[in-house]
Order: C-alpha cells, then structure tokens, then sequence
C-alpha cells in the first residue's frame, strides 16, 4: 500500500461498539480488572497502555514499517528513556548538529549517569567510524539536522554502529517517514518529535520510538516508560493520530514551498548561504537525493552582516511569525542562537525556517521585503 494510503487507513478501523469513523477517545485512567487483578480488557492503567493510544502506535508503526512503536509525552521523553535504557558505563556517539536538548542531556546528564559521550561530525563517515569503541552501544543520528540540515549517510553509520553491535537510532523528526524510511536503511530504531510534522498543527506535544524488530529492546523500552512515567496522554496520542491522517499531503506542499522559498532565497544579495538539502549547492545533497525521496520543509540561511542583521530581518518578517518548534501549518522563523541561549552551537547569523502551507509567492515576497529593507 502507498503511503498516503496507509495514512488514512493505518488503525482506522471504525469502533466496533458504534461504527464511529473517527476513533473514540478513550480518557479513562483505569479499567475494570478481576479481584486478583485478572486483566478482563487488555488494559490496567492508563500509564501502561490505553486504546486510543494503541492506535497511535499501530499507525505509527505502518508509517515507519517497524514491528512495533511506543509514543511518549514528548520528543524528549522518548529520547530520555531511551538513554536510560542503556546500562552504565555505555559509550553514545551524538553528532555536532543536533537538537538542542539533545545536547543539553547529553552534556549535563548522560556523564552523571556514567555514559561515555563522543561528538562527531556526522557528515563524516570515517569520524563516525573511527569514534567506535568496543562499548559503544548507540549511535544518534539526526539527519537533516535541527538547525543546520546536515546530511547523514544513515546506511554508513548503520554499517558502523553494527559492526560492534551497538544500535543505531535516526531522529527523522524533519524529513518523516514519507521521505525517509531509515528503518529500510539499516537504521534499529526511528525518533519523532510528533509535537512537529505528525501533529502538523503546532498544538499537541508527543514522541515516539518506532522499532524494528518487536523483540527484547521493545520490552525494555515499554517497561522503562511504564517506570519513567513520560507516557503519551490519550488526548495528545488523538491529536497525533488525526495529524498524521493528512502527513503525506502536507508534506509534498511543506516541501515544494520549501524548495521554491530556498531558490528564491539562493539568489538573494543580503543571504550569504542557504541550508536546504534539495539545493545542488548542499554538502549532503547527493547522499539525501539518495536516501530521501522528497528534502522535507525546514530550511536555515546565513544572514549577510551578523547577528544585529540576521535579528533584523526576523523583526522585518509579517507573514512569517516569529516563534519556535516547527512543522505546523503556518510558517515560522527563528534567531537559534538566541532560542538556544546559553548552549547554542548555531552561528550568530542563521536564521531558521519552518515553511508552512500558505502559497509560496505570498512566503518569498515576504522575506525578500525583510533581507532587502
Ligand atoms: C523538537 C525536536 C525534538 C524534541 O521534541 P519535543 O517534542 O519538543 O520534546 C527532537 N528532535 C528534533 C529534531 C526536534 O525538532
């Protein structure tokens, strides 16, 4: 089945109680068990499981093609419970350019845990490869990358996180799975902040984790947020899955409105570079022409000047609102540096966009008014 197809009809079987097409919401935090606590439905408490989040998953999982998912409260929960799945002593590589809590977990927390961190450039395959070690039990990558839309080549870095064993995850937050399927590219686990493209509306927070294979690490990872708590709500899990009804759809205009504003912007006195993979002029290109079927929604650019200029233009934009996170139906702009503060890694000058569905004429008129004020 292709997958706009699948989206609508992924765990879209209407309720057998009452043929309602759209899935009821089911918000009850307990279910009737035996008096020795005999499970009588398939459910106990709403942080173990609940129905209208089973659905989520079941649809998440055909989307990504893994055996199993697991939605969270947030992007940053599943990626926390991930982590503290791994024993102590585990060594994570974590590339350059990556989500900004990411980094904070990983600087602040993980060496409290007693991880070993190394930080590569992803784009790299032999500084991937030579930052194996025996105990390295996780490679992260994040391809594009939040902010700066680097590539990474996901089959080389499956190939050496393999090699010693150790599991590769993909945050594919960005491209989702209607452009890249990471788990066909060697990839053992796919991360989604679904608070992004999957909600598509910018008002509910999720994560999840698609997995390969439904085996141990499947377990460990239920059991790990039944104990951690960050547990997706049946309202939130709703949202999600009535986004990701209409994920392909918005997907091909995020992503043709986003090349059409990244050509404009290309040619554009006051930009001094643009980040959009689907640009020949992109480091990654090539490796993302080959593993993504279409360069996603999300494009970064380097202000002319420095930062007073880039801060300008984002004050100048009127269409464009100033405001962070991304994937919604509107289009978005943000200074990361400042977003960031005080652990950004982003040049001064990159201004970052989330480009939304409005027509893209009205987008590129918008924001050469701001460059070329
Ligand atoms: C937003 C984001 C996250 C974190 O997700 P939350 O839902 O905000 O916790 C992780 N990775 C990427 C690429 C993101 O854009």
């Amino acid at each position: 089945m292709k997958i706009e197809t699948l989206a609508i009809h992924a765990a879209a079987d209407p309720d057998p109680e009452t043929g309602a097409i759209s899935p009821p919401i089911y918000l009850s935090t307990t279910f009737e068990h035996g008096p020795a606590s005999e499970e009588l439905h398939g459910y106990t408490y709403v942080r173990d499981k609940n129905p209208t989040q089973d659905r989520l998953e079941e649809a998440l999982s055909l989307l990504e093609g893994g055996e199993g998912a697991l939605v969270y409260s947030s992007g940053m929960g599943a990626a926390i419970t991930l982590l503290l799945t791994l024993d102590p002593d585990s060594h994570v590589i974590f590339p350059e350019d990556v989500y900004a809590h990411v980094r904070v977990a990983h600087e602040q927390y993980l060496p409290k845990w007693n991880f070993q961190v190394s930080v590569v450039d992803m784009q790299d395959q032999k500084a991937i490869d030579h930052a194996i070690r025996p105990n390295t039990k996780l490679v992260w990558v994040e391809t594009p990358s939040n902010p700066r839309m680097q590539i990474t080549d996901i089959v080389g870095a499956a190939r050496a996180a393999h090699s010693v064993g150790a599991f590769l995850v993909v945050d594919n937050t960005f491209a989702t799975p209607v452009f890249q399927r990471p788990l066909e590219l060697g990839a053992d686990i796919v991360l989604h902040s679904t608070t992004k493209y999957c909600g598509g509306h910018s008002d509910v927070q999720g994560g999840c984790l698609v997995l390969r294979k439904r085996d141990q690490l499947y377990d460990k990872l239920f059991h790990a947020r039944v104990v951690l708590g960050a547990v997706c709500s049946p309202f939130n899990s709703w949202l999600v899955l009535r986004g990701l009804r209409t994920l392909p759809c918005r997907m091909e205009k995020h992503a043709a409105n986003a090349l059409a504003v990244a050509k404009a912007l290309e040619t554009c006195e006051s930009v001094e570079r643009v980040f959009y993979p689907g640009l020949p002029s992109h480091p990654g290109h090539a490796i993302a022409s080959n593993q993504m079927s279409n360069f996603g929604g999300m494009l970064s650019i380097l202000v002319k000047g420095g930062r007073e200029q880039a801060v300008a233009v984002a004050a100048r934009v009127k269409l464009f609102r100033n405001a962070t996170s991304l994937g919604g139906v509107e289009s978005l702009i943000e200074h990361r540096a400042s977003a960031e503060h005080p652990h950004s890694k982003s040049p001064e000058n990159l201004l970052r966009l989330s480009v939304g569905l409005e027509n893209p004429d009205d987008l590129i008129a918008d924001l050469l008014q701001a460059l070329n004020a």
